[in-house]
């Protein structure tokens, strides 16, 4: 069994935009900006955000944080989405989830324009990849995906089962790993015999937040599993699956954590690149 190792990737693909980024000060062009907008103070959002501008300044991307109070109105919030999505020095635009209830998340992500739409979870991002048209995939997705092919995982044609169906994860990894010609089949909470497909897949990529929810008796054996989940038991991270006994069975696996969690935000740096690179260029590559 091989373990694959989020860190180290992520490590591998920072480097690989620090690299690029540095090619473009070099010749004079603007610093590249990533706005990330938060409201109120969420104690796992403060610690996914100051991962996020740690990034940003490992790879040499300027990090601006707005911080808002947990009162902000729907009005207050979209007036300053509205204002950082249009300056011209902002090349990438988020906003942190989830947002404090009062908020109506979709409308807010999407006010994000589609070109710097760097987390992918705009209407527009989404469409773009169900029809195979170049625009944001969202970070985890992306993420697992380079991880994947890190580690010199063959995709195509293989079954691919996915459990969870957010827009965050499911869908977009669901249509990402389609655009990579695996087999794609997507489980959620009703579906019906569950261990039953989860046991038929060579790659079993599990996104629903249960700590031990993935057990050795629905994993095939030298399956790919890659564990999404960030469950917090008693103030430890876990993630979905039964690390113990089911990496036992498997051909490569996840941790939680040190997994798909360092991945999303390197892929968040990868397209943050992508959005600077393509105001500058007007191409993504
Ligand atoms: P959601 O709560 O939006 O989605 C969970 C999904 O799991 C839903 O589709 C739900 O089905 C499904 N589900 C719930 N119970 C069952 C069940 N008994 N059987 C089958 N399916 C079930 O979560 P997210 O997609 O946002 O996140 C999933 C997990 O991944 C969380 O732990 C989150 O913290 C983590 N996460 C980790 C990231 C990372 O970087 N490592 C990034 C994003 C998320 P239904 O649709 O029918 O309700």
């Amino acid at each position: 069994m091989v373990i694959l190792d989020g860190k180290k990737a992520a490590l591998d693909l920072k480097e690989e935009v620090r690299v690029r980024l540095a090619n473009y000060y070099k010749k004079g062009a603007p610093q590249c900006n990533l706005a990330i907008i938060m409201v109120g103070d969420n104690p796992a959002s403060e610690v996914y955000v100051r991962n996020k501008a740690k990034a940003c300044e490992a790879v040499g991307i300027g990090g601006k944080l707005i911080k808002l109070n947990e009162n902000t109105t729907q009005e207050e919030l979209e007036k300053y989405i509205k204002a950082v999505t249009k300056d011209p020095k902002v090349h990438g635009v988020m906003v942190q989830l989830p947002l404090p209830s009062h908020l109506d998340e979709d409308r807010a992500t999407e006010l994000v324009p589609p070109e710097k739409d760097v987390d992918g979870f705009t209407t527009a991002s989404l469409g773009k990849l169900a029809v195979g048209k170049q625009g944001f995939l969202s970070c985890t997705p992306g993420g697992i995906i380079y991880l994947l092919k890190k580690y010199k995982i063959v995709l195509a044609g293989k079954h691919a089962v996915i459990i969870g169906r957010s827009k965050i994860v499911g869908k977009p990894l669901a249509l990402a790993l389609l655009n990579e010609n695996c087999t794609v089949t997507v489980c959620h909470s009703r579906t019906k015999n569950l261990a039953k497909i989860t046991s038929k897949a060579d790659i079993l990529i599990s996104a629903v937040g249960k700590a031990g929810f993935i057990t050795a008796d629905m994993v095939n054996l030298s399956a790919v599993v890659v564990d999404v989940g960030i469950n917090r038991i008693d103030n430890k991270i876990v993630g979905d699956v039964d690390y113990n006994s089911v990496s036992k069975k498997t051909s490569f696996i996840t941790p939680v954590p040190g997994g798909v969690g360092p991945m999303t935000v390197a892929y968040l740096m990868k397209n943050t690149f992508l959005a600077y690179q393509k105001s500058l260029n007007g191409k993504y590559d």
